[in-house]
């Protein structure tokens, strides 16, 4: 189970997180949406220290840190158990499709390397690229690059993948093929938190959703109670506006 309590961020004088709470259980697929400058991604990147919370408490399976004073220790095995998935993909330009899953087995995860490259062709296989293997991600389209970051991500075998709008870098024609991906790994039971603009995507995939605004959660629930009965006038105005 996964313990977000009461995280806050503020840059400068903007408070982006005003004490958020929230429970992830193992196998859930969470979606957050909210508008833009809600504080969806600064939320996600404060899980596992890629921003730095200024109060609360980050717990993954009973590994608790405190936001405040975090040691490195701490923050190097807290990123062990989260991935992330990156808009952007990043992607390094310069190693094959291979060799950008392999580099964390091997570097951070310390796998032999012939078990590194074993599995890594295996999660290529899982979304379905086994073939470009060798390819560099300037060969690759969005969407393939972007299966290529879920691969990598799946590969370190985390207690939770994040998503950061992992689709919103892509061409329109493009997205669908990432979001049956996400989909699909999905239906394996893998706990996931995702940032998403995409709606249906949320309510189809998600088994709990997450709505945000002005740097709080203003309510949260099973898809086809936020989507056809929200409650606060908040999502209610959101949802009107989208559709
Ligand atoms: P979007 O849907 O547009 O991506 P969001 O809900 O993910 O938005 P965030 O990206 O978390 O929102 O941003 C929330 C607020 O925090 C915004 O006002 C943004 O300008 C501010 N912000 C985010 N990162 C930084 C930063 N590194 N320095 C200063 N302000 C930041």
């Amino acid at each position: 189970m996964i313990a977000l309590t009461n995280i806050k961020k503020t840059f400068g004088d903007n408070t982006v997180l005003d004490g958020i709470d929230l429970i992830v259980k193992k196998g859930d697929v969470v979606t957050i949406l909210g508008p833009s400058g809600s504080g969806k991604t600064t939320f996600l990147r404060c899980i596992n220290f890629l921003e730095k919370a200024d109060e609360g408490e980050v717990s993954i399976n009973q590994f608790t840190v405190q936001c405040q004073k975090p040691n490195r220790k701490d923050i190097l095995t807290l990123r062990q158990k989260t991935t992330m998935v990156f808009q952007q993909y990043n992607l390094f330009k310069h190693k094959t499709v291979i060799e950008n899953i392999m580099e964390g087995l091997v570097i951070v995860q310390k796998l032999p390397k012939e078990e590194a490259k074993q599995r890594s062709l295996d999660v290529l296989e899982k979304v379905g690229l086994a073939e470009k293997a060798n390819a560099y991600p300037s060969q690759l389209s969005g969407g393939q690059q972007q299966r290529v970051g879920i691969a990598r991500a799946l590969a370190l075998n985390p207690e939770v993948i994040l998503f950061d709008e992992p689709t919103s870098a892509l061409d329109p024609e493009l997205v669908g093929e990432v979001l049956s991906v996400i989909r699909k790994i999905a239906e394996e039971g893998i706990t996931m938190i995702i940032v998403t603009h995409e709606m249906s995507f949320a309510r189809e995939v998600s088994n709990h959703v997450v709505f945000m605004d002005g740097g709080k959660i203003v309510e949260q629930g099973h898809p086809e109670d936020i989507f056809l009965n929200p409650k606060e006038d908040r999502t209610k105005q959101f949802f009107k506006r989208i559709n």
